[in-house]
């Protein structure tokens, strides 16, 4: 049966702190080798999921900003795609979050109505950003690229807020390190069940495979058939509760590593 693999990016296939994609190099290669198409899910933007999708020679449909798109390669699946979709670039795309705009017009009457000092994406010069997230220059402006999310990256925001982001129709993701905003219908979940049933299509009956270090990853491991968490760095797992996952004992790519030979084997 044919196998695919939905992956988060942070702390799963990428190192926490480096970015370093080095542990799990090998493992894609079996990956590719055997066939089996590496999907990334992760709040991660276009732009930066590009960046390594071109570095690792990965050229598969990949999630982005929390579930809030998901990018299909032009022909990837010879059949028409049954949803809502647009064009842009090399990309078909089923939009399932609103766009930025929304979120950051929200935030902004949020931010003013409520006299919060919190800075997100685009309150920020490229410097500032890579000050706060130790992602160099060029990285930061593929974090700054957003189309359907921001971010809270400094400044403090208290309950009240929180209920009136949810009352305008949004929900605030907690990722390893920063809060992210969404629209309330962005879904990990929805996109890997919409992806999964693309494949159904195009091969039948198929099996798949879901990895993640977070709570965040909660909604797409529960659309896969089998599981994996790996552990954070103080070697310790998120707490994911009401769905079975298989914990694996090693820290971020090194476990990532483990679950691509298990899933091989
Ligand atoms: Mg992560």
């Amino acid at each position: 049966m044919k196998k695919l693999l939905f992956t988060d990016l942070d702390g799963t296939l990428l190192d926490l702190e480096t970015y370093s994609f080095k542990q799990s190099l090998g493992a894609i290669e079996r990956l590719k080798s055997a066939g089996v198409p590496i999907i990334f899910c992760s709040s991660k933007t276009k732009s930066e999921q590009e960046f390594y999708r071109q570095a690792l020679d990965i050229n598969d449909p990949f999630i982005v900003e929390n579930g809030s798109a998901i990018y299909i390669p032009k022909g990837y699946f010879s059949s028409s795609v049954p949803f809502n979709t647009f064009y842009t670039g090399d990309y078909e795309v089923i939009q399932i979050g609103n766009s930025v705009d929304n979120v950051r017009s929200t935030l902004k009457q949020l931010k003013q109505e409520m006299s919060l000092g919190f800075n997100v994406y685009e309150d920020l010069a490229v410097e500032k950003v890579s000050d706060i997230t130790g992602l160099d220059n060029d990285a930061a402006s593929r974090a700054m690229q957003r189309d359907y999310s921001e971010t809270i990256l400094e400044g403090e925001v208290h309950e009240d807020f929180y209920i009136n982001l949810s009352a305008g129709g949004y929900r605030c993701i907690p990722g390893s390190k920063y809060k992210t905003i969404v629209d309330a219908r962005a879904n990990k979940g929805r996109a890997v069940s919409i992806l999964t049933s693309l494949f159904k299509k195009k091969w039948g009956e198929i099996e798949t495979y879901g990895v993640g270090d977070s709570t965040n990853d909660a909604e797409m491991l529960a659309e896969t058939d089998t599981a994996y968490l790996v552990q954070k760095p103080n070697r310790s797992w998120s707490s994911l509760t009401g769905i079975e996952v298989n914990t694996i004992s090693e820290v971020g790519p090194l476990g990532w590593k483990l679950v691509v030979e298990e899933m091989l084997n």
